[in-house]
């Protein structure tokens, strides 16, 4: 645990700018299909912080959010449409892309949502057909 640390982020163009500190909760990939069409991507990395550790430090008026379920509050530059984090409400924790914050060391711990897969990964990691059970989820894992 680096206490102290902080990694700078931002939007693609700039506008909105932020950073996290400390160490994430969690970090790894999400295969759902909520992540997939959200990020035009076939996984999402993320990494999870607590609250206080992330603070906009720029542009806060330029960020938007869309909702597509209450579990998820998905955050995006304006101006430039960069997604940005996305808030999860129950459980205190933000998701921040981990391809916004470009000098945070990303390392992934688990996979979740496996079960909805486009890309299959072999890189012996736990893969979670949904999610861990102390998250909500059933718990339940997938082999490679
Ligand atoms: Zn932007
Ligand atoms: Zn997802």
């Amino acid at each position: 645990m680096e206490k102290g640390s902080i990694y700078e982020g931002s939007c693609f163009c700039g506008a909105v700018q932020f950073n996290v500190s400390g160490e994430p909760a969690v970090m790894g990939y999400c295969h759902c299909d909520s992540c997939r069409h959200w990020s035009a991507a076939p996984v999402n990395a993320f990494s999870l912080w607590k609250h206080d550790a992330v603070r906009v430090t720029r542009g806060a008026d330029l960020i938007g959010t869309y909702n597509k379920t209450p579990r998820s509050n998905r955050k995006f530059c304006k101006t430039c449409g960069g997604h940005v984090f996305n808030e999860h409400p129950g459980w205190g924790l933000i998701d921040v892309y981990a391809a916004v914050i470009p000098t945070f060391k990303f390392k992934a711990g688990v996979h979740v949502n496996y079960q909805e897969t486009v890309l299959p990964m072999h890189d012996s990691l736990p893969k979670f057909k949904d999610i861990p059970t102390e998250m909500g989820g059933s718990g339940a894992t997938i082999a490679e």
